[in-house]
């Protein structure tokens, strides 16, 4: 086991606040309340220390996706790992029922190595008028019965299911998800003001990347962007990349709703942490330039090449939210609507030792997964 550390002199960020010279105590995989004799310091003066990150909405990452072998998704949670991202939900998207059971098989056994926390289905139950980059061939309603194919193939390990709650068999889909203990979350939706509200009072607990593939919100037609900030069940994901969202409606969305309520993702692709080129989003062909992707057929956004130390670096510096409240956007609030708050989501005794290091400038200079650095502390 490694030996047990104490890193002294951070801004710590804890749930009840920001504490200046702090320290926090590894002993083995868990942060402790309690230094042993024989502990080594680190002395990380003028850096922050800051939570792992969660993020429970990833397609890939490292040139590799979510939707490949078990080589390929190891690679992808690696690639986010060393951005700090402690704890990853693996995103499917919109593919053949099989298809999707049979990597629902594949993903389950990374879950249970605890490599990955579950495992999000994006598609195939969704909105051809709202498909983004989903395959609208393969698209198709929510009947509970198909949605229970996919929770029983996860064996387990299905986290979250992201609907179109108007289609035909949604409501009821919701009900089956929230009996299961599995998120329903709204998105690639048509739904108006009152559907969304229907879809919430039935279980619906997220946004998925509320404002991105659903209705604008009007002035007469609220849509589902109102519905979803205004009630207090519902958790919005927002993708802080500076392309899926303008600053202004980013700032909006997380004013109006809290930060109790928002969970920054990544909605990242085989390019994050990678660079430029061509890749597969499941079956569809994306270009990425500039960091931007983009399907090759039709140009749709195509996901994000976004990595969150990237999401936390742009919420403090260019939208200018209090440190405290992005951690919990980056690792509390997600950690929580996982059911992992125990052991996840904040630096306390008895959980996880899962860490960021930053700079002053809040660049990443060390990420500690269970006791174990994954990218050794940078103190120059
Ligand atoms: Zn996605």
């Amino acid at each position: 086991m490694a030996p047990s550390k104490v890193l002294t002199g951070a801004r710590v960020v804890l749930p009840t606040g920001i504490a200046d010279g702090g320290r926090v105590i590894v002993d083995g995989t868990r942060i402790a309340d309690r230094a042993p004799a024989d502990a080594e310091t680190l002395d990380v003066t003028g850096h922050w220390l800051v939570p792992g990150f969660v993020d429970i909405h990833n397609h890939g990452g490292g040139g590799a996706s979510f939707s490949g072998s078990a080589e390929d998704a190891l690679t992808a949670v690696h690639a986010h790992r060393r951005h700090g991202t402690t704890t990853v939900v693996a995103s499917t998207v919109t593919d053949d029922m099989g298809v999707l059971a049979k990597q629902a098989g594949l993903l389950s056994e990374l879950a249970e190595q605890g490599e990955i926390a579950g495992i999000h289905f994006e598609g195939p139950f969704i909105s051809p008028c709202r498909k983004g980059a989903h395959s609208e061939a393969l698209l198709r309603h929510p009947d509970p019965a198909e949605v229970r194919k996919l929770i029983d193939a996860a064996r387990g390990h299905a986290k979250m299911v992201t609907l179109a709650t108007e289609l035909p068999g949604g409501i009821d889909s919701v009900r089956l998800l929230a009996e299961h203990g599995v998120i329903a979350a709204i998105g690639h939706t048509d739904a108006t003001y009152e559907q969304t509200r229907e879809a919430i009072d039935a279980g619906a607990t997220v946004a998925t990347h509320l404002f991105n593939a659903m209705p604008t919100l009007g002035h007469r037609t609220p849509g589902p962007i109102a519905a979803l900030l205004e009630d207090e069940r519902i958790t919005v994901e927002l993708i802080n990349d500076g392309v899926h969202l303008h600053r202004a409606a980013l700032e909006l969305a997380f004013h109006h709703a809290g930060a109790a309520r928002v969970a920054f993702i990544t909605d990242a692709m085989d390019a994050a942490g990678s660079g430029d080129g061509r890749y597969m989003l499941g079956p569809l062909e994306v270009e990425v330039a500039d960091g931007v992707a983009r399907l090759v057929e039709g140009g749709s956004i195509a996901g994000s090449t976004l990595t969150l130390d990237r999401a936390f670096r742009r919420a403090v510096t260019v939208d200018r939210l209090p440190v405290e409240d992005v951690v919990r956007a980056l690792s509390a609030n997600p950690a929580r609507l996982l059911g992992m708050d125990d052991r996840v989501g904040s630096l306390e005794p008895g959980k996880d030792a899962d860490l960021v290091l930053l700079d002053e400038d809040f660049a990443l200079k060390g990420v500690m997964r269970r006791g174990e650095w994954v990218v050794d502390p940078q103190l120059g």
